[in-house]
Order: structure tokens, then C-alpha cells, then sequence
């Protein structure tokens, strides 16, 4: 395989900067560019050792710098690998790659050291997925989270199930094949308890994927409601900003503005949306109740506000039946007045929960939280809990738990053990794809495709 060099740290100016080179020739080629004050070669350095002295690119040195050695199989990649540290300037960095390519290395491609890791056995696939989701944590759940799908919590799990059904399948297989021998049928209740658990097992791992979706995604949210109910005096309640202007003018709103706030373990982009109204005549106000509807149609959770001080429109119903088929908390807002809302009809027409609030007054707010962590499933969230934090991970879960579950039916309705076996086969498969056993080339290449360079 080539050797492969990138800038392995951010590309803006900064303190330090990491070049990082792998593959067979990473220390000559590093040695054609680095001279230690000690006189030292790369070449003759073991693993895990610095040296200090110059990158130059023939005579032209090009900075100070410390050269980080590490020997194949000990490392990142499981390759030599040699990160050559200097001053943290753009055009320092992009000289010092250019001196390392001139040199014989190959520019790397996104993820693709950690794609070598990969093939080298340093990681499987749903552990390569998760140092991708790690480099983009923007909270402590999140980094918490994958750091231990990193260390491997998932595949743990996975492989565990897998280890289940394939000791249970090949027990099934040789008393099939081997009927005269003395292998002791294996019970339907031996089975059967082993098909329900790895089910069990997969189908948490299923109910889990939202809620660390959302904490590790964030959550896409629309604030909705007709004009004047108090939708840009929440985004500033929510936010602790004064983003959005407030009047007492409907139809202020004309665009949809977006805050981004962390709301108890989660981050909501909130979009704060012109109220959706079917009888304006203002041209701009009806281009922002089409962007709203978009909104609407896109975010993973609505609030639906409505104000406690009037009664519900036509235009309140409308929209609290839309809001049915969302993710949604209906939040009744100015609940500091006389309250001319009915809130058994809204009970009525809903099947969301309710919070009661004063955006303008900041009351209610820690409820609203509390109910919106709920509806996401995030309150008891549990980072050291194996997490599904792809699509494609879910995918074959979802696929996986389908085999198991027609392995049960066919035990249960008694159907052949060859037949039963061919559902199990399916399960450990799908399971296999997951952790990249049996993954084929064009998954592996999907899962690298969006790494950044450099990782
Ligand atoms: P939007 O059109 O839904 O964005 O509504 P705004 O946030 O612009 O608010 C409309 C009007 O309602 C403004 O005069 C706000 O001061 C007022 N308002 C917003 N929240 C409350 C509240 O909790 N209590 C009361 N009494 N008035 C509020
Ligand atoms: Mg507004």
C-alpha cells in the first residue's frame, strides 16, 4: 500500500500544527525531510520515540519541529507512522505536506487513515464510525457516548449477540447433519430463551438510536403558531438572547430566524417561523408562511404555541391536528393573564403534551424543557450504554432483529431446524455487516466517504 501523508490538525493558524504520514516508506520519507539537531535518523529510531530538530525542504529549512515516530503494528494506522509537529501556520503546514509529497508520499483521502486502521484490524467499522461522530461531539453526553462506542461498547454488544445465535445455529446444524450421533437435541425452550434475549438486546439498542441521535445530532426544531401567540418571545426566552423582534403587530415575523440552545442534555436549532395565518394579503409575510410550513415539515419536534388569552381559532385547530403526526409539545403560552383558552379541547384534539408558560415572565420554562426531553426520549439518558450512532448501523440491527423474530415464528409454529437456521444464518450475517466483518467494499467506502482529511 502507498504511503500517505496529510495535515492531521485544523486548517486555520494555530500554536502547533501535526503532519501525519503512514505506510511502508513513512520513515525515509520522513528522514528526507526532517534532520535531528542529534544527528539521529528516523530510520534507526523505535516506536514511540521524539526527536527534535529541523523540516527543511533541501536546503530550504522550512521551520523547528519534533518528529513523533511509531513503528507498525503500533500505531493509529498499524503502520509506520511518523507525525511531524511544527508552528501552527497555514502556510507552514501546507509547505511542510508539500515537502513530505514531493518526497513520495501520496496526498491522503478523507478518513483514510482511519479506513487503514480499519483494514488493519486496529478497529471495526461501527468503532472507525464512531471516531467520526467523537471528532464532531459538541457536548459532553455526546463525547461521552462515543468515546465508549469508540472503546468499543457497541461491537461488545453485537458480537455478543452474534456469538449467541452462532453457538446455537451450529449446534442445530450438526444434530441435523449428524442425526446417528450422540448430540443431544437442543430444547425448543433452550431456543427459544436464546432467540427472545438477542432479540430483547437488539430491539433496545433500536429504542435508543433517536434519543442519541438527538444528543449527538441535536434536534431540528420548529416553533410554530399563529401570529401575535409569543413564538419570538420564546425563542429569547429558550436562547437568552433578544435574536428575534417582538411587537404586538402580527405577522412581525417574516422570516425564519434560528437559534441554536442546549436544552437540558440535547441541542435544539430552534427555527422560530412567521406564523402560519391563511388570510394575510402581505406578499413577504406569505413567502414566510410557505418557508414556515417547510419548517414545519422538516423539524424532528414542534412546539405548537398557542395564547391562553384568547380563544382557539380555526387556524389553532388546524394546526394542533397537523401537529398529531409530529413529535410535538403544545405550549400554551401567556398564562400570566385571564385565561380564555379551553384547555379540554385542545386535550381533545391532541395527542401532544402540554406546558403551560410565560415566555415574556420566564415562568414554566424548566417544565417545557422537562417535557421536551421526554417526548425525545433524552431525560434518562445513559452515555455509557451501547449506542447505535449511525444509519447504517441501524439498518442491520433493524434487519437483524426482523431474522431473529422469524426464527421465533418458526420455531413456534414448528417448522424444520435447517429452516430455522437459514433465518439465524441471515441475523449473523447482518450482524457481521455492522461491525464490518462481512461488510463489502462499497460500505466500507460509504463509512470513510465522509471523514474529514487528515483522520
Ligand atoms: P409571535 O408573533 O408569535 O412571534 O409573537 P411575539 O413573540 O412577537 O409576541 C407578540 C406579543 O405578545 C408581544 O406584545 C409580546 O410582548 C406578547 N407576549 C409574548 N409572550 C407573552 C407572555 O408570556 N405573556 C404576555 N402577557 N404577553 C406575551
Ligand atoms: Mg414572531
Amino acid at each position: 500500500m502507498s504511503t500517505i501523508a496529510a495535515i492531521a490538525t485544523a486548517q486555520a493558524s494555530s500554536g502547533l500544527g501535526t503532519i501525519k504520514i503512514s505506510g511502508e516508506n513513512a520513515l525515509t520519507i520522513a528522514d528526507s525531510v526532517f534532520s535531528a539537531v542529534s544527528g539521529k535518523k528516523i530510520c534507526d529510531t523505535p516506536g514511540y520515540r521524539a526527536l527534535y530538530g529541523k523540516v527543511h525542504e533541501g536546503e530550504t529549512v522550512i521551520d523547528d519541529a519534533v518528529a513523533l515516530v511509531f513503528r507498525a503494528p503500533k500505531s493509529y494506522t498499524g503502520e509506520d507512522v511518523v507525525e511531524i509537529s511544527c508552528h501552527g501556520g497555514l502556510y507552514i503546514l501546507k509547505r511542510v505536506l508539500r515537502a513530505v509529497l514531493n518526497a513520495g508520499a501520496e496526498p491522503a483521502e478523507g478518513g483514510e487513515f482511519t479506513k487503514r486502521a480499519f483494514l488493519n484490524g486496529k478497529m471495526d467499522l461501527s468503532e472507525a464510525e464512531a471516531v467520526m461522530s467523537l471528532i464532531s461531539a459538541s457536548g459532553e453526553e455526546a463525547r461521552a457516548a462515543t468515546l465508549n462506542a469508540l472503546d468499543g461498547a457497541l461491537s461488545n454488544e453485537i458480537n455478543a449477540c452474534r456469538d449467541r445465535l452462532a453457538v446455537t445455529a451450529a449446534f442445530m446444524a450438526a444434530w441435523v447433519d449428524y442425526p446417528d450421533d450422540e448430540i443431544p437435541e437442543l430444547s425448543d425452550t433452550e431456543l427459544l430463551t436464546t432467540l427472545t434475549e438477542v432479540k430483547a438486546t437488539l430491539t433496545k439498542l433500536l429504542d435508543g438510536f433517536d434519543a442519541g441521535k438527538a444528543i449527538l445530532d441535536g434536534v431540528d426544531t420548529a416553533i410554530v403558531g399563529r401570529p401575535n401567540v409569543g413564538k419570538s418571545t420564546l425563542l429569547n426566552a429558550l436562547s437568552g438572547t433578544d435574536r428575534a423582534i417582538v411587537t404586538s403587530v402580527a405577522g412581525t415575523t417574516r422570516d425564519v430566524l434560528e437559534e441554536t440552545v442546549k436544552v437540558g442534555n440535547v441541542t435544539l436549532r430552534l427555527a422560530d417561523t412567521a406564523g402560519i395565518r391563511t388570510d394575510t394579503d402581505d406578499e413577504i409575510e406569505k413567502i414566510g408562511v410557505i418557508r414556515a410550513r417547510e419548517r414545519f415539515d422538516r423539524a424532528t419536534l414542534v412546539l405548537m404555541v398557542l395564547d391562553a388569552q384568547s380563544p382557539l381559532t380555526d387556524d389553532d385547530r388546524e394546526l394542533i391536528k397537523m401537529c398529531n403526526s409530529k413529535n410535538c409539545v403544545i405550549v400554551i403560552n401567556k398564562t400570566d393573564g385571564e385565561i380564555a383558552l379551553c384547555i379540554e379541547e385542545i386535550k381533545s384534539l391532541s395527542n401532544s403534551p402540554v406546558a403551560e408558560i410565560s415566555a415574556k415572565n420566564h415562568l414554566g420554562l424548566d417544565n417545557l424543557i422537562e417535557i421536551v426531553e421526554d417526548v425525545l426520549g433524552t431525560a434518562g439518558f445513559d452515555p455509557s450504554a451501547p449506542l447505535i450512532t449511525t444509519e447504517r448501523q441501524r439498518n442491520c440491527v433493524l434487519k437483524a432483529v426482523d431474522n431473529v423474530a422469524e426464527a421465533l415464528d418458526a420455531v413456534n409454529m414448528g417448522i424444520t431446524a435447517d429452516a430455522v437456521n437459514v433465518c439465524i444464518d441471515c441475523a449473523i450475517e447482518n450482524l457481521s455487516i455492522l461491525t464490518g466483518e462481512k461488510a463489502t467494499q462499497t460500505v466500507v467506502d460509504e463509512v470513510f466517504k465522509n471523514f474529514c482529511v487528515g483522520k
